[in-house]
Formats: C-alpha cells, sequence, structure tokens
C-alpha cells in the first residue's frame, strides 16, 4: 500500500479553500489514483472524466489562490513542476501539480515495496 501525503496545514491551504467542497473531494479521489497507481501525479482522462463535473474540472485547472499554479495541470500547461516529467501527447491527461514535492516517486515506492517484502536477516546468537 502506498500512502499519500496530506499534512497538517491542509485546512488552511489557499487553493483548497477558494474551491468548492466538491472539488475538494474530487482532487482527494485523484491523488488517492496517484498513490495507487503511482503514476508520479499523472491523471487519466477517465479517471477525471470518473471524478470531476465540468465545474470542477475548470476549478482545478485555473484557480491560483496562491499565485502559483492550479491544483490540476492539462497537457500543453507550463509549470517548473513538470519540468523533469515525460508527459506526452499520447498520454494527454492531466498532472497533480508539485505531486512529487510532498509525495515519494515511482522508483521509490518501488524501492520502499521491495525493501518491504525482503526477508528478514536471519538472527545470530
Ligand atoms: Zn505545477
Amino acid at each position: 500500500m502506498v500512502w499519500i501525503k496530506v499534512d497538517d496545514k491542509v485546512r488552511g491551504n489557499a487553493k483548497l479553500r477558494a474551491i468548492e467542497k466538491s472539488t475538494r473531494g474530487a482532487m482527494l479521489m485523484v491523488w488517492g489514483y496517484c498513490g495507487e497507481q503511482r503514476s508520479n501525479g499523472w491523471v487519466p482522462q477517465w479517471v477525471v472524466d470518473q471524478e470531476f463535473t465540468r465545474a470542477e474540472l475548470r476549478q482545478a485547472l485555473t484557480v491560483k489562490a496562491n499565485g502559483r499554479a492550479p491544483l490540476l495541470h492539462a497537457f500543453g500547461d507550463e509549470c517548473d513542476c513538470l519540468d523533469e516529467q515525460t508527459w506526452t501527447e499520447e498520454m494527454a491527461g492531466f498532472r497533480v501539480h508539485d505531486w512529487l514535492q510532498g509525495n515519494p516517486s515511482k522508483a521509490e515506492n518501488n524501492v520502499h515495496a521491495t525493501s518491504s517484502a525482503a526477508p528478514a536477516a536471519p538472527r545470530s546468537g
């Protein structure tokens, strides 16, 4: 199981406060998808279609309450958080802003999964 990180300042997050409660719920479902699939913050169109209404998606893509970036990026957006990400036109979909700033990458999660699945070393003595 992969845990996603939501810190104790979430209730004061300006972007989350600036959007409707239903959009916050949709974002939670998208964050869950990213953790479950270890997608490095990428979200396919079908997940967004399943979780957001058109109005909620518009909020997630446009509200920049802290002046930096919205909660979600559409393909073609420019943001520092996208600089090192593989994101092709064929993938399309969306990306969660700053996902890898607070959450481990797929590679990091795979290392943890491998190390926790390894058998314990035999005890001597
Ligand atoms: Zn971003």
